[in-house]
């Protein structure tokens, strides 16, 4: 009989992977906890919970007794004409943890979903109140926002969006926060929060043709990890209400806690325009997206002018089952104390890695802990495949971007687990780095 990995090398194609030349996938057929079960019997630790979805664990019995019970009552009906409890219920549970000022919530599918329907809300938003030369977004360097094409806009222009670069609608980047690199050349102790200069001078410039600034608040994700102080995060929001325009806040990864706080713009705290969420929403169970938006826009889309309308929708929009699992992953936060844990991680993260910033940058917020290595690979540099290999070999899965390792497990990870991974961490970036980051 053949194996899965037979059966799916025959039929399958999996994103970011070069079939020809990569590793065989993992063939999972079960999770418990932060751990995976391959078909061949090998047991390994989510050190990425599942691409940065899942926050209580695998297979949780609360949330699968949630779907379960979601399924016997609807499992899926059309969103545009019919709503249904676990919709409404979702809505006001997410409005009423969200930062103030978010008053609407609109669904969608997944994180770039989220982030498409952002765009098109905050363009139509200044088209439906007589600016439509409002069209034109600022973002940030090393920004990631997804795959469709307009969160591939948005992102940086990078080895993810160059071939799609002809479908690409121009936007305005501005400097990221990245100390480590500092884009103005100066050290966090004594700056300023200078970087934010760029951002003011590019708003100035762009002056009524600024539609929004969409940025991911304090941790930029897959353009590698990087942490950003609070005071940027302020900066921001006082830079958009200066040149009136309108702010949005990319919480699909950010979003349910990863950061520490339930929301990533606390840690201003800010009150964005709008807010996209995703991944963890429903703790890693399915596909979904949502936007919340405040009471001032939405109320520019009511109109008896059908060209004010919001044409957008998808066919899976608010699924019952998915509101169900985040409704239920929603209580867990209550009844688990879920973000005490998130604070205990991030103080053993914090102690555990600090040794490593001999090696280049130790970056920690929240459930995430970052090394950068010294190198100018980026993300395609080899040492990322050889140190995923590396750390499977031990039983951990990381998914290094190039040069930037990073941990970010399921919260519900002991801490015993935590002080494990730490030292297959310490121990296979010792080696490698000692031996001029060949390994062994
Ligand atoms: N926004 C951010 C900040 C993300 O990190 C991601 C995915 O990693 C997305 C949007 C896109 O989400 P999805 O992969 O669910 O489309």
């Amino acid at each position: 009989m053949k194996t899965l990995v037979e059966r799916d090398r025959a039929c399958l194609w999996h994103p970011y992977t070069q079939m020809l030349t990569q590793p065989a996938p993992l063939p999972i057929v079960r999770g418990q906890g932060v751990y995976l079960y391959t078909e061949d019997g090998r047991r390994i630790l989510d050190g990425i919970s599942s691409w940065w979805v899942n926050i209580h664990g695998h297979s949780h019995p609360k949330l699968n007794a949630a779907l379960a019970a979601q399924a016997r009552e609807i499992e899926q009906v059309i969103f545009a004409g019919c709503t249904h409890p676990p919709a409404v219920e979702l809505a006001e549970r997410l409005l009423a943890v969200l930062p103030g000022g978010l008053s609407r919530i609109f669904y969608s599918d997944d994180g770039s979903t989220a982030v498409e329907v952002a765009l098109k809300l905050a363009l139509q938003y200044w088209r439906n109140r007589g600016q439509p030369q409002r069209r034109t977004f600022v973002t940030l360097h090393h920004a990631y926002h997804g795959d469709t094409v307009g969160a591939m806009s948005a992102s940086e222009d990078s080895i993810f969006t160059r071939a799609f670069a002809p479908l690409l609608f121009p936007v305005v980047r501005a400097h990221a926060p990245y100390c480590y690199q500092c884009p103005v050349g100066l050290t966090r102790e004594t700056c300023h929060i200078d970087c934010l200069g760029d951002l003011e001078a590019r708003l100035q410039s762009g002056g009524d043709l600024i539609a929004a600034v969409l940025i991911e608040p304090m941790l930029q994700g897959a353009g590698g990890m990087i942490v950003s102080p609070p005071e940027f995060l302020t900066g921001v929001r006082r830079l958009c209400d200066r040149y009136g325009t309108l702010l949005i806040a990319d919480e699909v990864l950010t979003g349910f806690g990863r950061t520490g706080r339930m929301f990533a713009c606390e840690h201003g705290p800010v009150r964005p325009d709008i807010v996209c969420l995703s991944k963890a929403l429903t703790a890693g169970y399915l596909p979904f997206g949502a936007t919340a938006a405040t009471e001032t826009i939405y109320e520019a889309f009511l109109s008896e002018d059908r060209g004010k309308t919001f044409f957008h929708g998808h066919s899976y929009t608010a699924n019952p089952l998915a509101c169900a699992v985040a409704l239920a992953s929603l209580d867990l936060f209550c009844e688990e104390g879920v973000l005490e844990r998130v604070g205990a991680l991030e103080c053993q993260l914090r102690a555990g890695l600090e040794p490593l910033r001999r090696l280049g940058d130790v970056r920690v917020i929240g459930g995430v802990g970052i090394v950068e290595l010294e190198s100018d690979g980026g993300y395609l540099d080899a040492i990322g495949p050889r140190l995923y290999a590396a750390f499977l070999e031990r039983g951990l899965l990381l998914r290094p971007l190039g040069n930037v390792v990073y941990f970010m497990p399921p919260y519900v990870i002991t801490e015993a687990e935590v002080d494990w991974a730490l030292t297959q961490i310490t121990e296979v970036l010792t080696a490698f780095t000692d031996h001029g980051l060949g390994g062994r």
